[in-house]
């Protein structure tokens, strides 16, 4: 008999060549017709693979990343071979499971692949999965591989890199391709099928080599799925913060100033500024200092952070003064500046901690191909700061980072999030820097200032830097996407190059922890997130304009710079739209824009000294008749919702 250990720490019995489907119907046959993958000791392999030895099996349903990554990986096969079936002679490449779905890299020679087809090879795929046919993994010898493709000069690449005796061949219905295995049971359980698009790739990703045509598909095992899957991808694109800050004039890209440089434009440099204001008043109340350093720095400086060794070589070039030898480099980050700061005087324990605050901005080369609008840029400012501190005040420290990185997500309207703990490998410790004690209570003072704050966490052994834990926030938008937004890093290594003390009680000198942390991350990327979550509706706090003064017609122009001033009085950014429009068309635009709140103006407001408020997407509701005050008063109630003061 072998034991097999499953995910809830029960060990159960079975003679040996169980399957995991066999496990997976002695649980329960409800449960079986869910399994589509499984991993024993933590390789992936099929649902039909006999186990010989004893071990921990995990069953993966369609609800986990797993059973996903199986699903669409298998539906790339039936994707093959229906290209192959429509394609004669094309030379299949590789066909992985992708985030939502799975390409297949092809190289279609003279033959042509176009949208005009794709509804053909859906059709065709959803055909061949209905005949239920077994994903079946079959050894072969490297002879036997070679032979079966020998005009096909990708595989054989691939193949003559395998070693003879781990080389599988999958086979289902009438086709075999070359794959290690991953595969769900059988087709039959891909009831919904879409081809999404076709791109040129590089063969193995290097632009020496030929390009094919990647073609991407994805596929659910329900037609809803599928549906809602495709709404979601329209209301994704209707949100695009490309797209949305154009229209709301935030920001803007010039071939002229170059790519992946965004240009912000006055309404977008405001926002930046009052979410900046934001930032700088909580840290002030949370001890923090502001700093401001150049934003470049000599060779050395980098040398000596490791940067240079990081980023120097793909980076920017240097740049040379008319001095000899002088080399700068534009700053990838600010941290060694910060060091350098640190350093200016001598600390004393007394003195701990320090924290040092900068909107820094920082330069990284990102090639041109990885660009994405706000979210892959070539220059960025990050809500930096640093934090000195002795071994002891890391729990207290990182427990007041955390409350900083709630608070500004309560405010942004972020509620959805998780707190990815990064410890070390345990394994493998001799690849971390920093003594073994340092990190154990590094990553203690993480581990317990996330319990304590009661925070949803996940724990990714192997996954620190190789200088300290971290702990980074994973925050899902309102159309379910997850992204990487706060992250709070403590470093054992810039202390040492940097050579950083403070004279501890004992009169001794002691090197300070640093805790890196950007709420965040950078303002570009954030903005761009927080764009795409709110679909540009920001809290009121933080919009643009929060109010549009629409005149009935230009008799009323002058009552309209009235409210205007007394809106001002009250601190409320608000507009007038004069034009010579008609109401409609002002309303029209200000929806446009976004704006919460339109305050019509005519001769019945004139004559009470009212306004008529409309909001923001609430056409037909009927406007209410309100005093500035009391409009002040609705601003004030809704402002102070999302917006709280930050306490310590
Ligand atoms: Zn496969
Ligand atoms: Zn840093």
């Amino acid at each position: 008999m072998i034991k097999i250990t499953l995910p809830d720490g029960s060990v159960r019995e079975f003679a040996p060549n169980v399957t995991p489907m066999d496990v997976a119907k002695s649980i329960s046959e409800g449960f079986a017709r869910n399994v589509i993958s499984a991993s024993f000791n933590g390789t992936t392999i099929e649902t039909a693979t006999p186990l010989t030895t004893d071990g921990s099996l995990i069953l993966y349903t369609w609800n986990d990343d797993e059973g996903k990554k199986a699903f669409w990986h298998s539906t790339s096969h039936v994707m093959a071979q229906v290209l192959e079936e429509m394609y004669p002679g094309i030379k299949l490449t590789l066909g992985p499971a992708i985030a939502n779905g799975f390409y297949y890299d092809v190289d279609f020679e003279d033959q042509k692949i176009t949208e005009a087809d794709f509804k053909k090879i859906e059709d065709r795929v959803l055909e061949i999965s209905r005949g239920k046919h077994e994903f079946k993994l079959r050894p072969v010898t490297k002879a036997e591989a070679l032979e079966l493709y020998k005009d096909n000069v990708y595989k054989t690449e691939l193949i003559t890199n395998l070693e003879d005796g781990t080389i599988t061949f999958c086979d289902h219905d009438t086709f075999t391709d070359l794959c290690r295995g991953g595969h769900i049971p059988n087709t039959g359980i891909i009831k919904a099928m879409k081809v999404m698009s076709v791109a040129g790739a590089y063969w193995r990703g290097d632009e020496k080599n030929k390009q094919l045509t990647r073609v991407y598909g994805t596929s659910f095992p329900k037609q809803k799925d599928l549906t809602e899957y495709l709404a979601l991808l329209e209301e994704a694109k209707r949100r695009d913060h490309r797209k949305l800050g154009k229209e709301l004039e935030l920001f803007a890209f010039s071939q002229k100033v170059g790519q992946g440089l965004p240009l912000w434009l006055p309404k977008g440099a405001a926002l930046r500024d009052r979410l900046e204001q934001f930032l700088k008043r909580a840290q002030k109340k949370a001890g923090y200092e502001q700093v401001v350093t150049p934003h470049i720095g000599q060779k050395e400086l980098y040398v000596t952070s490791g940067h240079y060794a990081k980023y120097g070589a793909d980076s920017f070039q240097p740049i040379n003064t008319p001095a000899e030898g002088e080399e700068f480099l534009l700053k990838p980050m600010n941290c060694p500046h910060h060091c350098e700061i640190y350093n200016v005087r001598p600390w004393s324990y007394k003195d701990l901690p320090k924290r040092y605050a900068e909107f820094g901005t920082v330069y990284r080369y990102e090639q041109s191909g990885e660009l994405h609008g706000l979210t892959r840029v070539r220059g960025f400012t990050q809500d930096d700061a640093h934090i000195f501190c002795t071994p002891e005040q890391l729990d207290e420290e990182f427990k007041k980072v955390i409350d900083l990185v709630l608070y500004v997500f309560g405010s942004l309207g972020f509620e959805n999030f998780t707190a990815q703990i990064s410890l070390r490998d345990q394994e493998n410790r001799e690849k971390y820097i920093g003594t073994d004690e340092n990190w154990e209570k590094a990553e203690n003072a993480i581990i317990n200032a996330a319990k304590d704050k009661g925070l949803n966490t996940v724990v990714e052994y192997g996954e620190a830097a190789f200088y300290g834990p971290k702990l980074d926030f994973m925050v899902k938008d309102a159309l379910g996407r997850q992204w990487q937004l706060g992250t709070i890093q403590v470093d054992y290594n810039l202390p040492e190059r940097f050579d950083l003390t403070y004279k501890g009680s004992d009169n001794e000198l002691h090197r300070p922890v640093m805790i890196h942390r950007a709420p965040f991350g950078s303002m570009e990327r954030f903005i761009a997130i927080l764009l795409e979550h709110t679909a540009g509706n920001f809290p009121l706090w933080l919009m643009p304009e929060q109010a549009i003064i629409l005149s009935l017609s230009e008799k009323y122009e002058i009552y309209a710079k009235k409210v205007l001033d007394l809106l001002e009085n009250h601190e409320i950014r608000a507009l007038i739209d004069n034009r010579n429009e008609t109401i409609g068309k002002k309303i029209r635009d200000a929806e446009m824009q976004k704006t919460p709140f339109m305050l019509i103006v005519g001769e019945e407001e004139e004559k009470n000294g009212t306004i008529s408020i409309r909001r923001h997407g609430q056409e037909g509701k009927g406007n209410i008749s309100v005093t500035i005050d009391e409009f002040a008063a609705i601003v004030k109630e809704e402002i102070s919702k999302t917006l709280k003061v930050f306490t310590v």
